[in-house]
């Protein structure tokens, strides 16, 4: 018909509705692929941009786009912002009245509303999905597709029944889209959701301008101080693992001159609210704050992520160190850890509900994130071929590549280790076991009896430093186990018996002395 007005392109909409010059990255060939009809799965970090990808095309195709998020917070942030931008956008959750919910579907009835946003539970009602199958639907977006898999570290059931939208809409194109996906819940995002036509669209997960520091914690204030000295007056996050430490460390860091928030779950609401807010809009604010800041906090100049505490896996390790840094400029990711860490998270995890399978499925994260800190070529090589992305040069942005990293043959100290361990009835924490390699008698010593050990005093060519930093990395790698009674004693793992046995050998990474770590802590 030559009279109509010619139809809008994705790049008119880009520029029209979203006041943007030029699409980033893949945005252009997936909202091309989606607004023809084809099915796509989207892998791209967190900032990358995937909204677009299906609000662009939505806008494109004809009906409703209906799009999927397990976040209610999220759904609505999105919602309000299509709203500034003159696009009638409504999100449907258990906090309407039974009266706004059917306003809202008469409105969608009657073609005023472009974007419905719904949380997979209520999508999968029957009553929902037969009056969808009543109406034209343009697409399908789904969110956090990860949540699918029951390997990922956020699994929700009722993501599993949204496959059967592939049968009921034939012929509605579905984009699934997710920040976290190993090859492994790649195929299961496929399977379950039956994407097996979708083009998969992959983006690097790459921060380039992110530098990454892991050291050995040994005065942890001390060295966060001695990071910060060079970044005064730099926006930061610090993350800790408990709300004390959270307040403990924020008031610190106030005392020392350094402007800190505190923020955790613990804290009124409006409080967090309005730290938060200052976090946002003042310049140059440290928030001190536990794993439940950050969900969807988009604040481009973050200068720093450090982290006092280890997180428990890698993808909590990338989502928090991923919020340094969004404009492109350096920044840096910064953590100390040590033994206690370790012990404290593999204990939380054998107390944590869940069947054996999830604790497994936990533990080996836990162990690729212990792997990273003990990691002796370059990080961020180990960090993205973790998410199943080949980096092919060592970076030359991180402390390996920056400062090299010396290894050296353990074999020896780490069996008078292990025997240490054993023969004193695998029940001591390493300050005991330490005690016994290095021949010092005291009480504690004495009353069992260890100073007669055969391993007593055999330990003397390290000293103190040097074995607790054995100790942590015979636990990082597996070689001993935590005991689980809260006390942190150690006892063998099976995977120590070659080593005993003489079979392999072990090579460790050195910790760097005291002056070097602080020098190095202070530089990127
Ligand atoms: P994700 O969902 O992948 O974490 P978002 O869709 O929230 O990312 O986008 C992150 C930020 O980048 C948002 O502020 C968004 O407006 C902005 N953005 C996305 N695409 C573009 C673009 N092509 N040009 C400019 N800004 C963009
Ligand atoms: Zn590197």
């Amino acid at each position: 018909m030559l009279d109509q007005a010619p139809h809008p392109t994705a790049l008119g909409i880009l520029k029209d509705v979203f006041g943007y010059d030029a699409f980033r990255g893949k945005q252009a060939a997936i909202i091309e692929r989606v607004a023809a009809g084809g099915d796509a799965l989207v892998l791209m970090p967190t900032g990358g941009g995937k909204s677009l990808c299906f609000q662009v095309p939505g806008l494109l195709r004809e009906g409703l786009a209906v799009v999927v998020s397990p976040l209610i917070a999220l759904m609505e942030d999105q919602v309000s912002t299509l709203d500034e931008l003159g696009v009638a956008a409504v999100a449907l959750n258990s906090t309407l009245s039974n009266d706004e919910q059917r306003d809202i579907a008469e409105r969608i009835r009657r073609g005023e509303i472009k974007f419905l946003y719904v949380a997979p539970e209520r999508l999968v009602q029957p009553r929902m999905l037969a009056f969808l199958q009543g109406l034209q639907i343009g697409l399908f977006a789904i969110d956090e597709a990860h949540c699918v898999s029951q390997w990922g570290h956020d699994f929700r059931p009722e993501y599993l029944q949204l496959g059967q939208l592939a049968e009921l809409f034939p012929h509605v194109p579905r984009i699934a889209l997710t920040a976290t996906a190993d090859m492994r819940t790649r195929e299961e995002i496929v399977q379950r959701l039956h994407l097996e036509n979708a083009e998969r669209f992959l983006s690097s997960f790459d921060r380039p301008n992110i530098f990454y520091r892991i050291l050995p914690k040994d005065q942890p204030r001390k060295q966060l101080l001695a990071f910060l000295t060079a970044r005064k007056g730099d926006a930061g996050i610090v993350y800790c693992l408990s709300r004390k430490k959270v307040e403990e460390v924020a008031e610190f860091l106030s005392g020392q001159g350094y402007p800190a928030l505190p923020y955790h779950a613990g804290l009124p609401n409006e409080l967090r609210a309005y730290n938060q807010k200052r976090f946002l809009n003042e310049e140059g604010l440290i928030m001190v704050a536990t794993i439940a800041f950050g969900m969807g906090i988009d604040k481009p100049n973050v200068r720093f992520v450090a982290h006092l505490d280890l997180p428990k896996s890698l993808e909590a390790y990338y989502q928090e160190t991923g919020r340094a840094g969004r404009d492109g400029l350096p920044a840096d990711a910064w953590m100390a850890y040590g033994l206690q860490d370790v012990i404290f998270l593999k204990q939380m995890l054998s107390n944590s509900e869940g069947d054996e399978r999830h604790k497994r499925v936990e533990q080996h994260k836990l162990d690729a994130m212990l792997a990273l800190c003990e990691e002796t070529r370059c990080r961020r090589q180990a960090l993205l071929a973790y998410f199943d992305e080949e980096l092919p040069q060592p970076c030359g942005h991180c402390d390996n590549c920056i400062d090299g990293v010396q290894t050296w043959d353990a074999t020896e100290p780490a069996r008078q280790a292990l025997s240490a361990i054993y023969r004193s009835g695998q029940r001591y924490g390493v300050g005991h076991l330490v005690d016994i390699l290095l021949g010092r008698e005291n009480d504690k010593i004495r009353a069992p009896g260890h100073q007669h050990l055969t391993v007593f005093g055999m330990g003397k060519a390290l000293n103190e430093g040097e074995w607790r930093t054995l100790f942590r990395q015979l636990v990082a790698r597996g070689l001993a186990d935590v005991d689980l009674d809260g006390y942190g004693g150690l006892r063998l793992s099976d995977t120590c018996r070659p080593l005993l046995r003489g079979e392999v050998s072990l090579q460790l990474r050195r910790d760097l002395k005291p002056q070097q770590a602080a020098k190095a802590s202070g530089s990127s």
